[in-house]
């Protein structure tokens, strides 16, 4: 009965519109359309950013894992109310300071090993869709041209509300504080869909003359070019399930007279600082960049999938003192003496000393997963991986599958790899009561099964020497660790082995385990980690 009945794993996702875990139905089986709203490009991203982009790409990547063809289109919008403001704060043209903050999103995406959608479509090269479709909306009477603008006749759309949970009703009583009232409208929740050009802003033509598109039908617009007018996930944060995507479901459904726009709508939830909402108002917003200049882009993929991509994520922030260290309070409540050592500081010093504590539970654990992936490697040789395994490994990858099909529960999935994790170390530390035979064909199959893994959640497809070592070196910076000084003191220990001065080789091992290096002798000398 089911349309994926040709074989294809059932894999449940949470509707917002009807607030249900569903199972997954493509339009086409074993195909699957996902549309999602990408970023207005005026401003370096933020780490909300990164985790609205995340969601979209661990569901990508898990729907081919698990067979699908996906077809993954995310927008840019290079036109907007942001971006124009910008362009004439700095007096230079829109489309330089669009395609600047699109290059820079492009960079840290990359850093945070997010895979390339299908298509990047952008608002400036569909601006004959985005006619056509206001056109449309304005023939069945579901739009009305204002004084050069157009809007959409919200009252005429019989499901507005639906998505986001609201009355039409309740939504006109409390239009005067919540939406800006304006007497060319004939209601107050009447959209603009296109914006009579103003001087000195960048236009196009129009029946209407020239002006600009409003943001929501961009989406609306570029999701039914390159995804149909129908099509199956459409995804985004929270905080576009109104206006923006109730906007589009009735600017979609009205112009191409169908019930469905998009078959599910898949939201992620907030970032918080300390528990407050994130702002640069507030003095507690972090870039994208700020964070990769301390951690490794895999550390932030790990910490953002601890939390399941639907719930509230809390990002802890605390301010270190620049002298000793020592922890001076959150991110919010910035005292400027410090009370251990009683060093005064300024707030924008303090700004650049700060620590993430998910970040560093994070950047432990994936190097933690490198640290047994490199063992496991050298354990496992050129073992054939089928055959007889220890249990949690040999269960590993099914369990790993099954946690994402219900609804990409990424911290159920990562969840499932600790057990495997602390096997393969037990093997690694012993072999005491595995036969040899299963002891390393257990450590084939969990660098095979782990790889399968890496594809899906973009982290530990890195060569574990390679990763460990520019891990190591980042977090030195980060500690305020002097590399020079450690790589000193392990000369002099070498020297003092070297002359079997084994007192003064374990001296100076403590004095290196004193600032949380630790050493690792093997045969090709001694190498250190933190
Ligand atoms: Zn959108
Ligand atoms: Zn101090």
């Amino acid at each position: 009965m089911t349309e994926n009945a040709h074989s294809l794993p059932e894999i449940h996702l949470t509707d917002t519109l009807g607030g249900k875990k569903v199972p997954l139905r493509t339009l086409e089986p074993g195909k699957v359309g996902i549309y999602c709203c990408g970023p207005t490009v005026y401003d370096m991203s933020h780490i909300g950013h990164a985790r609205a982009a995340l969601a979209p790409d661990v569901m990508t990547r898990f729907l081919r894992q698990q067979g699908y063809a996906v077809k993954y289109v995310r927008n840019i919008t290079d036109i907007d109310d942001k971006i124009i403001a910008r362009s004439l704060e700095e007096d230079r043209p829109a489309t330089e300071v669009s395609e600047q903050y699109t290059a820079e999103y492009q960079r840290d995406l990359d850093s945070l090993g997010m895979i390339e959608p299908d298509v990047q479509p952008k608002v400036s090269d569909h601006m004959t869709e985005i006619v056509n479709l206001v056109q449309a909306l304005v023939d069945k009477g579901l739009a009305y041209a204002a004084g050069g603008d157009v809007y959409y006749r919200v009252r005429q759309f019989g499901p507005y509300g639906e998505l986001s949970g609201r009355s039409v009703e309740e939504m006109i009583e409390s239009a005067g504080s919540r939406i800006e009232v304006d007497e060319r409208k004939e209601s107050p929740l009447d959209f603009a869909l296109w914006k009579a050009a103003k001087s000195g802003e960048p236009s196009w033509e129009s029946p209407w003359g020239n002006g600009r598109p409003g943001w929501h039908i961009e989406c609306s617009a570029m999701s039914s070019t390159h995804l149909g007018q129908t099509f199956d996930i459409h995804g985004g944060g929270r905080d576009l399930i109104f206006p923006h995507h109730e906007n589009e479901i009735a600017q979609s459904q009205g112009a191409h007279g169908i019930d469905t726009f998009a078959k599910y709508w898949v939201h992620n939830g907030f970032i918080n600082i300390g528990g407050e909402k994130m702002a640069k108002s507030l003095g507690n917003f972090w870039t994208i960049r700020d964070i990769l200049d301390l951690y490794t882009g895999e550390a932030v993929r790990y910490f953002l999938m601890t939390v399941h991509y639907r719930h509230g994520l809390n990002f802890e922030v605390e301010v270190l003192c620049p002298a000793c260290r020592a922890v001076m309070g959150t991110a919010q409540q910035n005292a400027l003496r410090c009370k251990a050592c009683g060093h005064e500081t300024d707030a924008a010093t303090l700004r650049s000393s700060v620590r993430f504590p998910g970040l560093e539970e994070g950047d432990d654990r994936v190097a933690y997963v490198y640290a047994t992936l490199e063992g496991a490697r050298a354990l496992a040789g050129d073992t054939d991986p089928e055959g007889e395994v220890t249990e949690a490994v040999g269960g590993m990858l099914d369990a790993f599958v099954e946690a994402l099909r219900n609804d990409i529960n990424t911290p159920a999935a990562l969840g499932v790899l600790s057990k495997p994790l602390s096997e393969v170390n037990g093997l690694l530390a012993s072999g005491k009561g595995v036969a040899k035979d299963v002891r390393r064909r257990t450590a084939a199959r969990f660098v095979r099964d782990m790889a399968t893994a890496a594809g899906v959640l973009g982290c530990f497809g890195e060569d574990p020497a390679a990763y460990l070592a520019a891990r190591c070196e980042l977090k030195a910076a980060r500690i305020g660790l002097d590399v020079a000084k450690v790589e000193d003191l392990l000369a002099e220990r070498t020297a003092a082995r070297e002359s079997k001065d084994w007192a003064e080789a374990d001296r100076l091992r403590d004095v290196l385990a004193d600032l949380g290096v630790a050493v690792k002798d093997g045969p090709d000398g001694s190498v250190w980690t933190l």
